[in-house]
């Protein structure tokens, strides 16, 4: 907590410096962001309940290094240029979309962690693109072991039934909002509570994944 709290002051006291190759001015540069290679096609999906799946880069490089800043150095100003990235991708491949939903993390990690980086992202893409982001019905009601330790079919069964949709109906057509996907398990379970609020189509729409898994 030290550490973060000190981390936290010396990156408001510093110059952004770039995550990839260190050159001041900006927490990811033009000529990072220019060497991101673009995820390609459809990422191969788990199960049935999404729409369909978008993945905007490959996990790889200076986004890694990007991701893993945001998520476990708490360096939230990260978020910033890593929705810029994630709603220029919505910009150039539009997805049929009436809100962003991101997905949760149960309570208690967010009290460890002290906030959602698939929410963060998701208020850069809202404010980037006007969509309107709902956050809170959709409730992680089930704390799950680390999907990067689990298999396929572990991850499935790991996330499945740990999501619930409580408030009004949510709107037709739904953009599910990650950072990371891996197997697409969590976003799959995600749909499933919000199909069984109401939404029709849903989509999941992530910063990153990894070629090899
Ligand atoms: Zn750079």
């Amino acid at each position: 907590m030290l550490f973060r709290w000190i981390d936290h002051v010396l990156s408001l006291l510093l110059p952004d410096r770039c995550v990839g190759c260190g050159q001041l001015g900006a927490l990811l540069c033009a000529a990072c962001r220019r060497r991101l290679v673009a995820y390609d096609g459809e990422p191969p999906r788990v199960a049935d309940q999404l729409t369909g799946v978008r993945v905007a880069y490959v996990f790889d490089g200076p986004l890694r290094q990007a991701i893993h800043q945001l998520k476990y150095r708490s360096r939230q100003r990260m978020a910033r240029p890593l929705g810029a990235l994630l709603a220029d991708h919505l910009r150039t491949h539009p997805l049929p979309c009436d809100a962003l939903v991101p997905v949760p993390l149960h309570p208690h990690r967010l009290a460890e962690r002290g906030f959602n980086q698939a929410e963060l992202l998701a208020r850069e893409v809202a404010g980037v693109t006007g969509l309107p982001i709902i956050v809170g019905p959709l409730v992680r009601i089930r704390v799950t072991r680390q999907q990067a330790l689990l298999d396929t079919t572990g991850r499935i069964e790991n996330v499945a039934g740990a999501f619930v949709w409580r408030g009004p109906p949510p709107p037709a057509r739904v953009v599910l909002v990650d950072d990371v996907l891996t197997t697409g398990a969590t976003v799959n379970a995600c749909a499933l509570a919000l199909r069984a609020g109401g939404a029709r189509d849903v989509y999941a729409l992530a910063l990153a994944r990894s070629r090899r898994t």
